[in-house]
């Protein structure tokens, strides 16, 4: 499959998520077969956010698809290297950074929350990776979460940056996604809907 037909498998699957029409599956034997080996078609990396399941998003099961999850859904070191291995490696020839609506990340990324005057060191961290995504979108009306068109708009911003971020840290996927042999993309969930928007 080309990345092309594995992302109109993806949004064909989204559809049937999204009209609550999901396949049923037989975890047990899947898991048996998918116990001799895994092929998953794609990587997705998204946020930890428990509103967004991401085998049920695209209607998949166990050994379909390699999921990397960090608040934010921004990368690092260990989510470039996960996603070496998914291509170069696991064959896998799909990568997508997934943002959703009403990240709690991003949010707090907008309202400049001082994570770190409250002891969470990391967290100042992980959110001041989100900052650039908010620095470089449009001012339209007050910088806020409570700006929702803002808001989704810096969700946007923070997944296709995501997308550049990895191809300037692995020279691998950035040359596999050159020639063609992968695709990166960006998408974003949405929450109250339960659509995947390709971006
Ligand atoms: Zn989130």
């Amino acid at each position: 499959m080309t990345p092309d037909e594995i992302i109109g498998r993806l949004k064909k699957g989204n559809e049937n998520f999204v009209s609550n029409n999901l396949t049923q599956r037989d975890h047990s034997k899947q898991r048996r077969i998918a116990a001799i080996g895994q092929y998953p078609k794609a990587i997705v990396l998204s946020c930890v956010d428990s509103r967004v399941p991401v085998e049920d998003v695209f209607d998949l099961g166990i050994g379909d698809i390699f999921v990397a999850r960090v608040a934010g859904n921004i990368e690092n070191r260990d989510i470039v290297g996960s996603m070496e291995f998914a291509t170069a490696v696991a064959g896998s020839k799909l990568v997508i950074v997934m943002g959703h609506t009403q990240c709690g990340a991003v949010k707090h990324a907008i309202d400049n929350t001082d994570a770190k005057s409250m002891n969470m060191i990391a967290l100042g961290d992980l959110l001041s990776e989100i900052r650039p995504s908010v620095d470089m979108t449009e001012r339209i009306g007050e910088v806020s979460s409570k700006n929702e068109a803002f808001t989704n708009n810096v969700i946007n911003n923070n997944a296709l940056k995501t997308v550049e971020d990895i191809k300037l840290q692995s020279p691998k996927l950035k040359e596999l996604d050159d020639n063609g042999t992968i695709k990166i993309v960006a998408a974003v969930y949405d929450m109250a809907t339960g659509r995947v928007n390709f971006l």
